[in-house]
C-alpha cells in the first residue's frame, strides 16, 4: 500500500528523506505533525526496528494519538516506538541508569507542589521573608538555571547571576538553590527540570551510556522544536551525534514558551549545527479556510523577528471572522454559548467540533457558567489534575514512601495523616535531628527512641514500623493488592469513609477510582512487572488530559491557548481580546514579550478549520473591581476585510458605529473622565514578580456596620479581597478575607483599615 500518497510532493519528500539531518520549518496546519507520523510508518515499513526510533512530542496526548495512527498503518509493532514527551522518555531512561549518578532507581519525581513545599520549608529554615523570596520566583529562578544547565555550584561561582540576585534584594538565592538541590538528592528525588538536567549529567559523565543510546536511537524526530529549551536541545544533539538521522519540525511563528526557557534560536541555529541539513518548507495549509489563513498571516506580519514564509490555503474562502462585543465577561460567556447552539444546528456539527480558547485559566469561569445554563456539555482541559487532588496525593505519598522511604515531602505529608498524635513540634524535632546529624528524616524515624522522648518516640516509631510492613507487602504482591493493603492499613480509607459530607464522599470515590485504575494496571497483559512501584513511576508526569476517561465524549473543549498547541477544531472561539488581558499586562514593556503574545494569538487563530469567532468585553471584574476594558490591539492588526463586526445593539457603549475602534475611543474618554477619581492603579512592569500593592486614596477605619460576607474590599496594605466570613460580636468582630494576592487572612475589624469597593 502506498500510504505516502496521503502526502503532497513536498511533504512526501520530507518523509522519504530518512537519512541525515532534516529540518521542516513550516507554518501552522501545513502538515508537520502529519509528516512525522507518516515518516515513522515509512521507517517501520522499511524494516527499521521500532525500538530504534525516538519521537519527542510536546504532550503525552500527542504521542498517544500519533502512535495510534501509526499502528493503523503498520500494525501493532508500532507499540515499541520510543514516543513521548521529553520528560516521560528521559524519566524512563533515568529509571534504568539513575544509580550511575547516585540516585536510586526508585527515585521519586517531585511535582510542582512538592517542589514548592520543599522550597517553603527551606525559606523558613533560613529565616527568609517569603514575600521577598516569593516561592514562585525562587522556583522560576532555579528552574531556569537548570534549563540552562547551570548547577548549584556553578551558580554560586557565577558573579553575574549573584550580582543580579543582590540587585533584586535576594542575596541568598544561590544558597537556596544549593540547599534545595542537596535536599532533593538526600530524598532520592528529582523535580521536573532535573529529569532533563540529570539526563545531561548522565550523558556527559558516562560516555558508555551515551554510546549505548546513540546506537539505540538510530532515528530521532522532534515535533514542536521551536519550543525546546537549551537542556532539551543538548540532549537531542548528543543523542543524534552518531547517526545524525535527526529530523526536527517546527514553526518559529508558534514559539510560545520563551517564558519557560524555550529558545527560538534552536531552530534558527539548526543549520549551523548540521551544515548539510536538508531543509523542507511546507507552505500549504490544509487545516483552515482561506479567510482564516490570510487573517493569521496579517497578524504575524506585525512581528519583526520571523522567518520568511508564504502560507496559503486551497480550501474554500469560508465565512468571515466574527467579532463580538459584550459589556461584561458574563455576557461574553452568554454570547459564546448561544453562538455554539446556533452554529451546531446550522452546520450540523457535534459539540466536540467547538473549542473556546482563552489567555488565562481564570477566564473559564464565565464560560463554564454560561455553558451550564444552556446545558451545553463541555470539558475543561488543564486545571487541577486528578493526581494533584489532596486525597489522591495523600495515598500516593504512602506509596511513594513505601518504595522510597527517603522521600521527605511524602513523609512530611502523611506522618500525621490520618492523625496519629505526631504534632508539628515533633516533626520539627525530626528535621532538626536529621540536619544536625546529617541523617535522612527516615533514619530518624526508624530510630525515633534515640532522638525523641516518650509518647512521640512511640508514635513515630510505630509509623516507621507501619511503612516497613508496607514494604514487605510491596515486595511480594501485585500493584492492586499492595495499594489496597496500604489504603486500609494506613487508615486513609476509614478516615474518608467516616466523613459523611458531600466533599468527603467525593474524596472517597476518588480513592476508589484510583484503586480501580491500579486494578486495571495489575491485570494488563502487555506489561511484565505489575508491581505498584512500576505503576507509580510516571504518575507525577500525568496531567489531567492524560487521564481522559472518555476521549470520544461529545463535549465542547475549553482550554488556554498554550494548551491548544498542535490541535485543531472546526469552530474556534477566542475570548477576552482586551488590552492588559491579551496581550497580557505583563508583556507590554518589551518588544520580545509583545511578539510572543502575538505568536500566541497566531497559534489561537490557526487552530480553527472553518469558522473563527473573536470577542471582547467592555468591562470585566479583575482584582475585585469592575474595570473598563480597551479592545485588544490584535483586533486592529487583523486585516478588516476578513472581519464581520457583529455587535449587539443593546450595548453600543456610547460608540457611534459600534466598531471596536470606536469602543477604544469611548474607553479613552471614560478613562479621562474618571481620571480624577480614586481608582485602583494598574502597575505595568516587565517582571513577573508580584507587585507591591498600590493603595487607593482615602482609607479610613472600616465601616463595620455595612460589611457582609461576599463583599469585595480593599485593604490599605493587602490589596483587594473578598470577605469569606465574619465572626464575633461588636466591637471585636473578626473578618476572614481572601486577598487576591496574599490568600486568606483574619483581621480584627476595629483595627483593619478597609474600604468596601
Ligand atoms: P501545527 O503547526 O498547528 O502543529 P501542523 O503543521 O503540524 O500544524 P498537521 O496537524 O500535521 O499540521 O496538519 C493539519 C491538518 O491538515 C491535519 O488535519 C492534517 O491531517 C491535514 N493535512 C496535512 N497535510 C495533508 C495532506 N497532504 N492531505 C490531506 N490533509 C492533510
Ligand atoms: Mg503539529
Amino acid at each position: 500500500m502506498d500510504f505516502l500518497a496521503g502526502l503532497n510532493p513536498n511533504q512526501r519528500a520530507a518523509a522519504e528523506q530518512t537519512e541525515g539531518p532534516v529540518m521542516i520549518v513550516a507554518g501552522a496546519g501545513s502538515g508537520k505533525t502529519r509528516v512525522i507520523t507518516y515518516r515513522v510508518a515509512h521507517l517501520i515499513q522499511k524494516r527499521v526496528d521500532p525500538f530504534n526510533i525516538l519521537v519527542l512530542t510536546f504532550t503525552n496526548k500527542a504521542a498517544k494519538e500519533m502512535r495510534e495512527r501509526i499502528i493503523k498503518v503498520v500494525g501493532s509493532e508500532a507499540k515499541n516506538i520510543w514516543m513521548g514527551t521529553f520528560h516521560s522518555i528521559f524519566a524512563r531512561i533515568l529509571r534504568v541508569e539513575a544509580e550511575l549518578i547516585g540516585y536510586p532507581k526508585n527515585f521519586t519525581i517531585y511535582d510542582t507542589d512538592d517542589t514548592k513545599s520543599l522550597l517553603r520549608s527551606i525559606l523558613k529554615e533560613m529565616n527568609l521573608d517569603d514575600k521577598l523570596y516569593n516561592v514562585n520566583h525562587v522556583y522560576g529562578r532555579i528552574s531556569s538555571a537548570k534549563n540552562n544547565l547551570i548547577s548549584p555550584q556553578e551558580y554560586n561561582k557565577n558573579e553575574a547571576l549573584l550580582a543580579e540576585d543582590r540587585e533584586n534584594g535576594r542575596p541568598q538565592m544561590g544558597q537556596i538553590y544549593m540547599t534545595y538541590a542537596q535536599r532533593c538528592y538526600r530524598a532520592g528525588a528529582m523535580d521536573f527540570d532535573d529529569l532533563l538536567f540529570k539526563t545531561n549529567v548522565l550523558l556527559n559523565k558516562h560516555p558508555e551510556v551515551l554510546h549505548k543510546y546513540q546506537h539505540q536511537f538510530k532515528y530521532l524526530m522532534v515535533d514542536e522544536y521551536q519550543d525546546t529549551n537549551f537542556s532539551q536541545y543538548l540532549i537531542v544533539k548528543r543523542l543524534a551525534a552518531v547517526s545524525e538521522n535527526i529530523c526536527v519540525v517546527g514553526d518559529d511563528a508558534q514559539s510560545i514558551y520563551a517564558f519557560r526557557g524555550a529558545n527560538i534560536q534552536n531552530i534558527l541555529n539548526f543549520q549551523k549545527d548540521y551544515p548539510d541539513v536538508k531543509i523542507f518548507k511546507l507552505e500549504q495549509n490544509y487545516r483552515s479556510t482561506k479567510t482564516i489563513v490570510n487573517a493569521a498571516n496579517s497578524i504575524i506580519a506585525n512581528n519583526k523577528n520571523q522567518l520568511e514564509k508564504n502560507v496559503f490555503s486551497d480550501n474554500e474562502e469560508g465565512d468571515k471572522i466574527k467579532v463580538a462585543r459584550a459589556f461584561s465577561d458574563n455576557e461574553e460567556g452568554k454570547i459564546v454559548a448561544e453562538a455554539i447552539i446556533q452554529e451546531k444546528t446550522l452546520k450540523s456539527l457535534p459539540y466536540k467540533g467547538f473549542a473556546i480558547l482563552y489567555r488565562t485559566n481564570a477566564q473559564s469561569r464565565a464560560m463554564e457558567e454560561s455553558l451550564r445554563k444552556l446545558n451545553v456539555p463541555y470539558k475543561l482541559y488543564g486545571g487541577t489534575s486528578f493526581y494533584q487532588r489532596k486525597e489522591i496525593k495523600d495515598l500516593i505519598s504512602y506509596f511513594r514512601l513505601t518504595y522510597n522511604p527517603n522521600d521527605e515531602e511524602a513523609l512530611k505529608r502523611v506522618i500525621n495523616y490520618p492523625r496519629r498524635g505526631i504534632g508539628d513540634t515533633t516533626v520539627e524535632k525530626i528535621i532538626v535531628a536529621a540536619d544536625k546529624n546529617q541523617y535522612r528524616l527516615w533514619d530518624v524515624v526508624v530510630n525515633a527512641h534515640m532522638f525523641l522522648d516518650g509518647r512521640s518516640a512511640t508514635s513515630v516509631g510505630n509509623f516507621g514500623t507501619m511503612i516497613q510492613s508496607f514494604q514487605a507487602v510491596g515486595n511480594n504482591s501485585n500493584a492492586f493488592d499492595t495499594a489496597m493493603h496500604i489504603a486500609q492499613h494506613s487508615g486513609i480509607l476509614k478516615d474518608l469513609y467516616e466523613d459523611k459530607s458531600v466533599e468527603g464522599l467525593a474524596r472517597y470515590e476518588n480513592i476508589q477510582e484510583l484503586l480501580n485504575g491500579i486494578k486495571e494496571f495489575s491485570e494488563r497483559e502487555d506489561i511484565e512487572q505489575k508491581t505498584l512501584d512500576i505503576f507509580l513511576q510516571d504518575v507525577a508526569l500525568l496531567t489531567n488530559d492524560d487521564n481522559d476517561k472518555d476521549p470520544n465524549a461529545d463535549t465542547v473543549s475549553l482550554m488556554t491557548i498554550h494548551a491548544s498547541k498542535g490541535l485543531e477544531f472546526p469552530v474556534v472561539f477566542i475570548v477576552g481580546l482586551e488590552e492588559n488581558l491579551f496581550p497580557s499586562q505583563l508583556s507590554l514593556n518589551s518588544r520580545s514579550e509583545l511578539e510572543e503574545e502575538r505568536r500566541l494569538f497566531y497559534v489561537a487563530v490557526t487552530r480553527a478549520e472553518t469558522k473563527l469567532h473573536l470577542s471582547y468585553a467592555t468591562s470585566r471584574y479583575r482584582w475585585g473591581t469592575l474595570n473598563n476594558c480597551e479592545p485588544s490591539r490584535f483586533l486592529d492588526e487583523l486585516n478588516p476585510s476578513y472581519l464581520d463586526l457583529d455587535f449587539n445593539p443593546r450595548n453600543t457603549n456610547g460608540a457611534s458605529d459600534g466598531g471596536f475602534k470606536s469602543d477604544r475611543v469611548a474607553w479613552q474618554a471614560k478613562e479621562k473622565d474618571t481620571f480624577s477619581k480614586p481608582k485602583p492603579k494598574v502597575v505595568k512592569t516587565t517582571s513577573i514578580l508580584p507587585k507591591a500593592h498600590v493603595p487607593s486614596e482615602g482609607f479610613a477605619p472600616s465601616d463595620t456596620n455595612n460589611l457582609q460576607v461576599g463583599m469585595e474590599v480593599e485593604h490599605e496594605r493587602f490589596g483587594f479581597g473578598k470577605v469569606v466570613n465574619l465572626e464575633g460580636n461588636k466591637p471585636d468582630i473578626k473578618a476572614t478575607i481572601f486577598f487576591k494576592e496574599l490568600g486568606q487572612k483574619q483581621l480584627l475589624l476595629k483595627f483593619a483599615k478597609l474600604r468596601i469597593v
